[in-house]
């Protein structure tokens, strides 16, 4: 069964270009999820098609009218067991690797609704709205990209989307640690050679050398992923390396 995805904006545009292209768009083309863009303006009843309106209490901005929303809702999916609306709100919960696993795992279709303007009337994430998500803690001027990043995150954990499924299971995040560093030809680039052990055949070295990669990238850059992870007796002894590789450096500078 493919995913259904839903948009809900006043800039389709946005959407469909990036949609256009990639894995995204051989996804599409390949019935593996559907991204429907719906233009919330065709859901205004009056001739200027206006979706938002000033705030009440006064305050800067505008605030996006709740009655396209629900028209919306009721006209194209009414039943509400069939359907999953996510709104996009630096208010919601911060949108990582699990939560993108979650919605990859769910059945019914998944709507969003892009905000724009100063906000989207509460009434509409009080009635319609089952999940808020925020990508991060900085505010974007819509809810577009939001809504892309997140239908691209869940897109690769569809079984077929990437080529090579097991693809997605060293990632950063999908394992607890960042990614280890990654060369390609040549092997050496403007004085810059690729570390011998990925030329040696090794695996096992191999194998060593990029979980010592990854777990001093994930110290250096994410420490509190770090600290939740279950750092087996092996990886303890390659956390003592990374430190004394540093002290060592530090000593020689
Ligand atoms: N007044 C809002 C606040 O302070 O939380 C910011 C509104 S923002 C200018 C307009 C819209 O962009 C929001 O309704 C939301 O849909 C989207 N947006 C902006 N930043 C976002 C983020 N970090 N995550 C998810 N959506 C975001």
């Amino acid at each position: 069964m493919s995913k259904k995805f839903h948009a809900v904006t006043i800039f389709p545009g946005m959407l469909q270009t990036y949609l256009g292209f990639g894995i995204l768009k051989r996804a599409i083309q390949g019935n593996l999820l559907s991204v429907d863009i719906h233009n919330l303006r065709d859901y205004a009843t009056d001739k200027h098609k206006t979706v938002d309106d000033y705030p009440y209490g006064g305050g800067a901005g505008m605030v996006m009218k709740p009655d396209p929303f629900f028209r919306i809702v009721d006209s194209l999916w009414p039943a509400k067991e069939k359907r999953k609306v996510i709104m996009l709100s630096p208010r919601g919960r911060l949108f990582n690797q699990d939560a993108a696993y979650e919605l990859s795992q769910e059945n019914r279709d998944i709507i969003f609704f892009c905000g724009r303007y100063e906000a989207i009337d509460q009434r509409v994430s009080d009635y319609l709205v089952d999940e808020e998500y925020s990508i991060g803690d900085y505010i974007l001027t819509g809810g577009e990209l939001p809504t892309l990043v997140i239908i691209d995150a869940v897109a690769r954990l569809i079984p077929g989307v990437l080529g090579d499924f097991n693809s997605t299971e060293e990632e950063s995040f999908s394992w607890g640690l960042l990614d280890y560093p990654h060369y390609t030809r040549p092997e050496h680039y403007h004085g810059m050679s690729v570390p011998g052990v990925l030329l040696s055949g090794n695996h096992s070295e191999i194998t060593r050398w990029r979980k010592k990669q990854a777990i001093k990238a994930t110290l250096e850059n994410r420490p509190d992923l770090l600290q939740k992870y279950a750092l087996s007796a092996k990886d303890k002894e390659l956390l003592k390396e990374i430190k004394e590789d540093s002290n060592e450096l530090d000593r020689s500078n």
